[in-house]
Formats: structure tokens, sequence, C-alpha cells
């Protein structure tokens, strides 16, 4: 069981992996300012911790806190991108893209990177690293 103290960190863990995922956003000019956030729906489902847009978590998975803080920045990354591409902000955005192949990307764990399956594959940028566009 969670103590309160526990519930405390995991908010605070999860807020800054978001910290460092939000930067993104602004490489998609209709993204830059998304009310995006952490929400805690524990009293409905005992995983709890969604990124939201606006109160919005449908189609998105709840975080599963049981992992290490690389592995939850990946997650909350990923979250981002389910709720960006689930229409979340307003309309489905396939986001982020990679410049050179116009492909959509994902989350890649084990390199903390947003990553893209053109040209056999390859890292895009580092988690909070997206360029803005120029
Ligand atoms: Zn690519």
């Amino acid at each position: 069981m969670w103590t309160g103290r526990g519930r405390k960190r995991d908010r605070e863990r999860l807020l800054a992996a978001l910290a460092v995922v939000r930067p993104d956003l602004r490489s998609e000019p209709d993204l830059a300012d998304l009310p995006i956030e952490i929400v805690n729906l524990q009293d409905r489902m005992p995983s709890g911790f969604f990124v939201s847009i606006g109160k919005q978590v449908e189609g998105t998975e709840p975080l599963d806190l049981d992992r290490d803080d690389d592995l939850l920045l990946a997650e909350v990354a990923a979250a981002v991108q389910d709720s960006v591409m689930w229409g979340l902000a307003g309309k489905f955005t396939v986001w982020p893209v990679c410049d050179i192949h116009d492909l959509g990307c994902h989350v890649d764990a084990a390199s903390a990177s947003w990553s893209c399956n053109g040209g056999g594959g390859h890292a895009v940028a580092g988690i909070g690293q997206l360029n803005a566009p120029s």
C-alpha cells in the first residue's frame, strides 16, 4: 500500500519527468501551449496517475510508477505522445515526426530518445531535446 508520503514522492517523480518532456512540445507550434499535466485518479483506479491534456485522459494508459527514473521518463514521454496522438489536444496529430523520413517517432526507452524506423532506424533526438522549428 502506498503511504501518503510515497504518493507525494511519486507525484514529484512524475512532475520531474514531465518537466523534461514538456519542451519537446515546442517542436510543433500547435502543441507548444498545451495544458498538459499529471493527474491523480486514484479514487477511480488503483494505478492512479495519468498524463492529461485539459483534464482528459481517455485513450492513455495509467503510469507505472514501479520503474526507475530513466524508464519512468520514457513512460511519461510515451504517455505525452499518446495524449497528443489520441487527439486530446483537439485533433489527431502525428508527433513527433522525423524530418528526414517524414515518419512518426516512437520512444526508445533504452536510449531515452525519440527514434524513427526510417533508414534502418535511428535516434532523432533525446527526450527533451527535440528542435523547435526554425
Ligand atoms: Zn528518420
